[in-house]
């Protein structure tokens, strides 16, 4: 007789286990709360839609905090991996700017799920809409209160915590809780950060976007642009750094980072550059001679003394490694992802629960972290091939 698993909540990652799930062995089950399964899926799709990114997996692998967490996983179902089975699946993808990988163009977001989700007819999984996993009742899911389901295998796949009008609202950590399986709180990642801007500063420049840049806090480096908003600053490469910001600004409640305004010249050739100038202004020098824009010029002045700003040495060095201080994180619900959720150490290294054997958690519910990118989706569905290869082979 085949055994049951239920798979709860409807998000990338589950969607990917029940794709790999071997269906001649299991009745397999998803239950989401929505009307719809893949909403956040559907979001990401709004935005760049970067499916995984196209640098090679030992790069993409040092991205994800802790490494260990995912490594085998990534592995196993690489990047590569993942666009040989989207274009089985009809989804070609190309590589777009800074190497990330999208479906191909004229592909909408839905396209992608709803191919995904025919994958999943033809691998006769049932989903079942408008079920909220309210707690367990004994060793039975709960569903709207009243619903019980009893299975062989249960799979969490219950997403994180931000952008809770998809459904993603971490409500679930509180049923953990009660099992005294630890959770840990939401925090947001990969999200915009607060600077406080002069009036006259973001007059000029709220909008304007600080392209090919560098940034580095904490030892930690990322290449990228940023835009300055009425806020702070958003973007890539500021996101990807939220590890290390969010690890300073909840011990100091402010974090310096450092940006470099020109991370192609170093700083040898920034001083010939300079030095070799023509025009006696350094204003003038930086905007003829280093290519600063009117922004990244602004900005270097705001965090820059006369005096500096006379000397090009010491000028030289501030467009190298320029600090901005960020005075807080955006809020939960406006990040693109979240840390914290299901404590790793509450996991094996197929993703069990060492409390509740035969019960998994994968996908954003645990608390590891990646840069937006493609990061986050590819680490959901590798995680979902590697459960489903391991309970295939149950
Ligand atoms: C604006 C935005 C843009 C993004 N862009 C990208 C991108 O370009 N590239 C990238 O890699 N990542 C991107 N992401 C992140 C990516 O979408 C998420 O990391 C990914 O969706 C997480 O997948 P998941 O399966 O773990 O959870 P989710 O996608 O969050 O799915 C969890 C599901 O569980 C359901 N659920 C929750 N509680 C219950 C319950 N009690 N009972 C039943 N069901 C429940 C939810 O309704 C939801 O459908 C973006 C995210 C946002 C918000």
């Amino acid at each position: 007789m085949k055994k049951s698993i239920s798979i709860v909540g409807g998000g990338p990652a589950a969607l990917m286990t029940a794709a790999f799930l071997d269906s001649s062995k299991f009745d397999i089950t998803i239950y989401e709360k929505n009307k719809s399964v893949g909403r956040k899926f559907l979001v990401a799709g709004d935005g760049g839609f970067n499916l995984t990114h196209s640098e090679s997996i030992e790069e993409m692998i040092e991205r994800y905090t802790p490494v260990d967490f995912l490594k085998d996983a990534l592995t196993d179902f690489s990047n590569e991996d993942l666009g040989v089975w989207l274009r089985e699946i009809d989804i070609p993808t190309i590589i777009g700017s800074s190497n990330k990988v999208y479906p191909e163009e004229g592909i909408k977001p839905i396209e992608v799920l709803n191919a995904i989700l025919k994958k999943l007819e033809e691998n006769n999984v049932t989903i079942k809409s408008e079920h909220n996993w309210t707690g367990w009742k004994k060793d039975e899911l709960i569903f709207n209160d009243s619903v019980n389901v009893k299975s062989d295998y249960t799979i969490f796949a219950l997403g994180g915590g931000s952008w809770k009008v998809t459904g993603s609202d971490g409500d679930w950590s509180e049923q953990f809780d009660k099992k005294k399986i630890e959770t840990l709180p939401f925090l947001p990642s990969n999200c915009a950060y607060g600077v406080d801007w002069p009036k006259g500063f973001i007059a000029r420049n709220a909008g304007k976007p600080l392209k090919n840049i560098s940034m580095s806090c904490f030892g930690n480096t990322q290449k990228g642009e940023v835009v300055i908003t009425e806020f702070g600053l958003e973007g890539n490469a500021i996101y990807a750094l939220s590890p290390q910001i969010q690890e300073i600004l909840s011990k100091k409640g402010d974090a310096t980072v450092l940006i470099d305004l020109k991370p192609t010249l170093d700083m040898e050739v920034l001083l010939n550059k300079m030095y070799k100038a023509r025009v006696p202004k350094t204003t003038d020098i930086l905007r003829k001679y280093v290519k600063l824009g009117p922004s990244k010029l602004d900005l270097l002045k705001l965090n820059t003394t006369r005096d500096e700003f006379m000397d090009i040495n010491s000028v030289a060095k501030k467009v190298k490694a320029l600090p901005v201080t960020l005075t807080s994180a955006a809020s939960l619900d406006e990040a693109i992802s979240s840390t914290g959720g299901i404590a790793l150490p509450e996991l094996s290294e197929n993703y069990e629960l060492n409390k509740l054997p035969n019960s998994f958690c994968i996908g954003e519910m645990s608390d590891w972290n990646a840069p937006t990118g493609g990061y986050l989706l590819q680490a959901c569905f590798s995680m979902g091939v590697k459960l489903a290869k391991h309970l295939n082979s149950k």
